[in-house]
């Protein structure tokens, strides 16, 4: 497998690429006042620290919203949700949502982290949750 490295990483948000490289979903978060930060930054929005580490969260998620975004003549529309972490209100990753029809985006509706390979670069994306497991 080639691997092509987005060309927007930086030191910032090598973390974040690096880890999904490694088939996990890294996020910065705040020394000091615990706050998840995403996308990634330097400094801490909450209280402007600037010490941030690096922790995955559980992958648990609510769609908050979505578009619906055309991909191409002969191919289904994809969803493009607003997945609301569970780790922190407004904590969001937005990313393709699996199995969801178009006419009819469950909003509210509870998901689980997965990560997909696209043209080489490992992504978050989100399947819908089944009834038992939410
Ligand atoms: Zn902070």
């Amino acid at each position: 497998m080639s691997v092509t490295w987005p060309s927007r990483m930086d030191h910032d948000t090598a973390p974040y690429w690096k880890g999904l490289q490694e088939g996990k979903l890294v996020l910065c978060r705040c020394r000091q006042c615990r706050t998840w930060i995403h996308p990634p930054r330097a400094c801490c929005p909450a209280c402007w620290a600037d010490d941030i580490d690096h922790e995955s969260p559980s992958g648990l998620a609510t769609l908050y919203s979505c578009v619906i975004q055309p991909t191409g003549p002969g191919r289904s529309p994809e969803v493009i949700g607003w997945a609301e972490l569970d780790e922190q209100p407004e904590l969001f990753v937005v990313a393709p949502i699996s199995d969801v029809e178009i006419d009819a985006v469950p909003l509210g509706a509870r998901l689980l982290l997965e990560l997909r390979e696209r043209d080489g670069v490992v992504l978050p994306a989100f399947a819908l949750m089944a009834e038992h497991e939410s």
